[in-house]
């Protein structure tokens, strides 16, 4: 490989790993979306299921209160005709009735005050949860507004490299170039690593003698005998490392 070749290799990896970015981005984004949704979502079905609680409350404490009502208009009806009974039977019979009557409206009265109870309690609660949920809404927009932002961002860089990988594409000899990609679907990035201090800077793997030599000269692609990843020198790298 010349070293305009390797300057274009090297230059192609900077740019993917700005695609990479984004892919990545995009592949972790369903799960942020779901964090930032999660709590907003559980509060407002804390929210409704308080809200609904108290509708059942109250509903049930209207028709406790007909009810109530129905057994009273009976009791005053079974009263006016304690006047036309005719005999002791009549009387036990009407009385028996009366008394199952009375006996009706204390357990309605006493579920009818139970449904107020429990209708309080939901209204009591009910203000502290909508505010809770509403807050919790407008944190789950805020959060996602960031990170629309963050992926705009990445999409628009990722655009750009994308745009400026093209013409590095047809620099890179096509041996290479396939290999390269081979290692960029496998995944971890370097995927092109340079030398550093006579080792893969991909692994670290520590080169013999001769093998540098041959990496240096670049006259076929090298790769890591370790982590397979390729090989290459860069004058300027070794230099500034000293070695
Ligand atoms: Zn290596």
């Amino acid at each position: 490989m010349t070293p305009e070749e390797i300057t274009a290799l090297l230059d192609l990896q900077e740019l993917d790993l700005k695609l990479i970015e984004y892919e990545t981005h995009q592949e972790a984004l369903p799960g942020l979306l779901e964090e930032i949704d999660g709590p907003a979502l559980s509060a407002q079905a804390i929210r409704e299921k308080a809200e609904a609680e108290l509708a059942v409350a109250q509903a049930q404490q209207k028709n406790v209160e007909k009810e109530l009502v129905a057994n009273n208009d009976n009791f005053k009806k079974l009263q006016t005709k304690q006047m036309a009974v005719r005999n002791q039977i009549e009387a036990e019979a009407l009385q028996h009735e009366l008394e199952a009557l009375k006996d009706r409206a204390d357990q309605l009265e006493e579920t009818g005050l139970r449904w107020m109870e429990a209708a309080e309690a939901a209204a009591e609660r009910l203000p502290e949860l909508v505010e809770t949920a509403t807050a919790a809404t407008e944190a789950a927009a805020t959060a996602r507004a960031a990170l629309d932002k963050k992926t705009q961002e990445l999409k628009r860089i990722h655009d750009e490299a994308a745009e400026l990988q093209a013409p590095l594409v047809k620099q890179v000899p096509n041996q290479v170039l396939s290999y390269y990609k081979r290692l960029r679907g496998a995944g971890k990035a370097p995927f092109a690593a340079v030398i550093r201090k006579g080792a893969c800077s991909g692994c670290g793997f520590q080169h013999p003698p001769q093998k540098l030599q041959e990496i240096k000269q670049a006259k076929r692609m090298m790769t890591c005998e370790q982590c397979g990843r390729i090989q290459v020198w860069r004058e300027d790298e070794e230099e500034t490392i000293g070695f």
